[in-house]
């Protein structure tokens, strides 16, 4: 995917403004000047400007998203940080946090410092999320301060619940005073065994082994726990069970200060979908009932959950092509991401501006970003899309190095018609 250098003075007008900081929405401009926002409005001029007619289309922050999988180092044939950054533009997202699960995962102060420089020349920005154990190994604590200090904003072992309570205890003690967000996959080993889909009466129905709602909530609540008595900064990802809303609802109810995601794909779809075998839908954790499907969405409707956050992760086909059981989790996402979140919680009544709010400022503010990014001398990071528009999701929109989604076929609304980031202009 090809951006042109933005021009000098690169006005953007006629759109229809949406500032999640201001909480306004209004037909307006925008100026950037060098690549910086010079001025967002109502009326602007700017003679000699290069103009840009945003009329009929969304003009807003650009999307961030807070739990991708690059692949690189290691496994470059299922994505690099540049196929990554092109997936992420694709889908309007100007800023991603990738997780360490890489081979070797990133679990030292040298690891976060390479994809920090080898991401430094690409136009979207990379933040790495370091290890939360040596080896993701769920024992010994990586340095966690010298890897923040090169840049890592969180620590995981995503993939990999950390199974051990008093490595999460520590983990969050240490963290906290760093001011940095743990994030653990919320998956306990001992009850997932083998599973291979959402236990329940599909389940019985296909034949497949199951995994009970509770691996989730049981690990969800200790985290919760732990959070209340250590002070640390905890982040539920990709949120799939009403059990686990149900614990999340009540810590914050409570004045717990932490902050959980729910993907696009645990929204869109319910473990029904798995009749086909389709490998596509194999994610961890699974894809659950359409009660938990409704629960999420009332949770992202009310706030228990924060963001959207797409667990993008690339596989090879050869390996999704393997028998249900064979086959590894994940699916990509970032392409795919707004025009799936966009279409359900519209049904259910959110507005544009609630929805955005969780594309846009939330995720920054898990992650302790700069989100105000209309604020004069920002660098432009913008995303224009149109959000009546409905369209078939196919393999020409995938720009990811690999295609495993079952998001193809599916009619979606809102489409994303350009990126503005890393000073280039992206129209899609
Ligand atoms: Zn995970």
């Amino acid at each position: 995917m090809k951006g042109k250098a933005l021009p000098k003075q690169f006005l953007i007008k006629n759109g229809d403004i949406i500032d999640p900081v201001k909480g306004e929405r209004f037909i307006g401009s925008v100026l950037i000047n060098s690549g910086r926002i010079e001025k967002v409005g109502k009326r602007i001029s700017a003679n000699g400007a290069t103009v840009y007619d945003a009329g009929g289309k969304v003009v807003t922050h650009g999307f961030c998203d807070v739990h991708v999988h690059f692949r690189e180092p290691g496994r470059e044939d299922k994505e690099t940080l540049a196929t990554g950054a092109e997936a992420a533009i694709a889908g309007g997202f100007t800023q991603v946090c990738a997780m360490p699960n890489t081979e070797p995962p990133l679990d030292s102060p040298e690891s976060i410092r390479f994809i920090v420089e080898k991401a430094a020349d690409l136009p979207v920005k990379i933040h790495p999320i370091g290890a939360i154990s040596v080896g993701q190994q769920g024992k010994e604590l990586t340095e966690l301060g010298a890897m923040a200090q090169e840049g890592a904003v969180a620590f995981s072992d995503d993939g990999i619940p950390v199974m051990d309570s008093g490595v999460m205890r520590r983990v969050l003690e240490y963290a906290g005073p760093l001011g940095m967000p743990v994030i653990n996959h919320a998956e306990d080993l001992t009850l997932k065994l083998d599973g291979q889909m959402h236990e329940g009466s599909w389940s019985t129905r296909l034949g497949l082994s199951g995994i009970p709602d509770v691996s989730e909530s049981i690990m969800v609540n200790r985290d919760l726990e732990l959070a209340s008595m250590t002070g640390g900064r905890l982040h539920v990802p990709h949120v799939s069970s009403a059990k686990s809303v149900e614990w999340i609802r009540g810590a914050k109810a409570g004045g717990l200060d932490i902050t959980a995601e729910v993907t696009p794909h645990h929204l869109f779809f319910t473990d029904e979908d798995l009749h086909s075998f389709d490998t596509n839908y194999k994610v961890a954790p699974p894809i659950r009932t359409e009660n938990d499907r409704q629960v999420l969405m009332t949770a992202v409707k009310d706030g228990t959950i924060d963001c959207i956050a797409t667990d993008h992760a690339p596989h090879t086909v050869e390996e999704k092509e393997a028998p249900f059981d064979w086959a590894p989790c994940g699916m990509i996402g970032l392409e795919s991401a707004f025009g799936a979140v966009w279409k359900v919680l519209s049904e259910l009544g959110m507005n544009l501006e609630e929805v955005i709010h969780c594309f846009t400022i939330n995720p920054r503010l898990v992650m302790d970003f700069e989100e105000d990014l209309f604020s004069a001398g920002t660098e432009a990071e913008l995303t224009i899309l149109d959000p009546d528009e409905e369209w078939i999701f196919a393999k020409e929109h995938i720009h990811s190095k690999s295609r495993n989604t079952p998001f193809s076929g599916e009619s979606l609304k809102g489409r994303i018609k350009a990126t503005i980031t890393g000073g280039k202009f992206f129209k899609l």
